[in-house]
């Protein structure tokens, strides 16, 4: 990963760079957590506050995570994609499908609402595709009859 990209994905965790308290520059820690240098405050980052949330409320949900923390359900998502949140095998409500709330392990959608989704997507895609079609055979019959009788006309 080149530094632009790491400074990008640095940004999105929201990093403390400053001492809410004192204003002294704050030095990571390690897991998400900071410290001040002069103060010796802690602050965490997106991930530190999160990993915290977790351990001490095993079985969280994102919505729940994200009222408490600050943190988006979209950035939880995100770092449990990426592995750097775990959740425990029996924490099944931790995610919920954001089309019927179902508790999901991961990703956006339940398996059931994901295909359901797709389903529309291809329904609406088929739909399109036989009035494009059917468009396409009117107008390319008599357009190209049009077109013959033309040629034909006018070029022999
Ligand atoms: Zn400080
Ligand atoms: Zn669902």
């Amino acid at each position: 990963m080149d530094a632009l990209k790491m400074m990008d994905m640095m940004e999105q965790y929201h990093i403390p760079r400053v001492c809410t308290k004192c204003g002294g520059v704050m030095i990571f820690k390690g897991v998400g957590e900071y410290r001040c240098e002069d103060c010796r405050a802690v602050d965490y980052d997106d991930y530190g506050k999160a990993r915290l949330y977790i351990e001490k409320h095993p079985g969280a949900t994102a919505a729940l995570i994200e009222r408490d923390t600050g943190v988006t359900q979209k950035m939880i998502r995100r770092m449990l994609k990426d592995g750097r949140l775990e959740i425990k095998e029996d924490s099944r409500a931790f995610l919920r499908c954001e089309v019927c709330d179902k508790p999901i392990r991961s990703g956006q959608f339940c398996p059931e609402c994901e295909k359901k989704m797709h389903q529309q997507i291809e329904a609406k895609e088929r739909d399109r595709h036989n009035k494009a079609l059917g468009m396409g055979v009117g107008m390319g019959s008599t357009g190209d009859e049009g077109h013959r009788r033309f040629i034909g006309k006018d070029m022999f």
